[in-house]
């Protein structure tokens, strides 16, 4: 396929190489960073989506895809397909998707989980809203960047997967973080903690894959300081998207809003930045009951 491919950075950069190593025409632009092998360069987000069948979005937030939406639409052939893996948030989806659209294009929103190592690998998880149309003619693209891609509804259910499930993940990791800190106070061992809880009814994939104490459980970025992962910073992006989401829908989500409130003050007060999310266990290990 002949693709244009916007945003390329941590996340971008991988995915286009692959899809290059796949043997796929990909024009990338991205004004800072480096194109990969391969690819070849457009001189604009416009120029990168002349003449392509897909074009693939993997930029920082919703504004920014609004504003890249805006000049590459226009410029795209009809029948295309706008695909944004971006994570952003569900009202720029849906407008997005609605002007793609109204343009007699394609249109997708399917953003990913599985962080920087599952783009390099090609072992994403793809989330996507849109026709069942548009998401089949993307599942050659989706299996060559990922090993997993579901159809969640129409234009916007991918964010909304997205950030759901983030919104599980970030709370469930402060109560496994919590739980571990209140071991060490009761006096009882990390590692018997683990065995007990990992078998029993507090099982998580916080807890069960991504263990946050340290030598305890699979290997996982306590292993390695803390050094992310999926960091901190991150996280809170995905929490205040689920919390601006749960407010415009009128949704109760206390533990979603107590989540992104500690991910605020990890990040902006307490030096979490490029720390992985899960450095809130020595977060609260330090702490009283306060
Ligand atoms: P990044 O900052 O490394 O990359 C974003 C790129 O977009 C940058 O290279 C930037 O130069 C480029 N960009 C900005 N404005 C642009 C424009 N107008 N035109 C073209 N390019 C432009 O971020 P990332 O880590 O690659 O994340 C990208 C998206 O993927 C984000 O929405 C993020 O939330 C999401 N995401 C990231 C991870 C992760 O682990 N990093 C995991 C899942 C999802």
């Amino acid at each position: 396929m002949k693709i244009g491919f916007i945003g390329l950075g941590n996340m971008g950069g991988p995915m286009a190489a692959r899809l290059v190593g796949a043997g796929h025409e990909l024009w990338g632009f991205d004004p800072a960073a480096p194109l990969p092998e391969g690819a070849r360069r457009a001189e604009s987000a416009g120029a990168a989506a002349v003449g392509a069948e897909v074009v693939i979005t993997m930029l920082p937030n919703g504004a920014i895809l609004r504003a890249v939406a805006d000049e590459v639409i226009p410029a795209m052939r009809p029948g295309a397909i706008f695909c944004d893996c971006s994570t952003v948030d569900v009202e720029s989806a849906r407008m997005v998707a609605a002007a793609a659209t109204a343009a007699g294009l394609g249109a997708l929103d399917a953003p990913v989980s599985g962080g920087i190592a599952g783009a390099a690998a090609g072992t994403l998880t793809f989330m996507a809203g849109g026709e069942t149309a548009d998401f089949a003619a993307l599942q050659p693209l989706f299996a060559v960047m990922g090993q997993k891609s579901v159809r969640c509804g129409t234009a916007g259910a991918g964010q909304a997967a997205k950030i759901c499930n983030n919104m599980i993940l970030g709370v469930t990791m402060i109560a496994t973080c919590e739980a571990f800190a209140l071991a060490d106070k009761l006096g009882l061992d990390r590692a018997r903690l683990f065995d007990v809880a990992s078998t029993s009814s507090g099982s998580s994939w916080s807890l069960n894959a991504y263990c946050p104490a340290p030598g305890v459980g699979p290997r996982s970025p306590a292993d390695n300081n803390y050094s992310p992962g999926f960091a901190a910073e991150l996280m809170l992006k995905d929490l205040l998207l689920s919390q601006e989401a749960a407010a415009a829908a009128d949704a109760d989500t206390p533990m979603g809003q107590l989540a992104a409130g500690l991910y605020r003050q990890f990040v902006e007060e307490e030096n979490g930045r490029g720390r992985d999310f899960s450095a809130m266990l020595p977060r609260f290990e330090k702490r009283g009951r306060a």
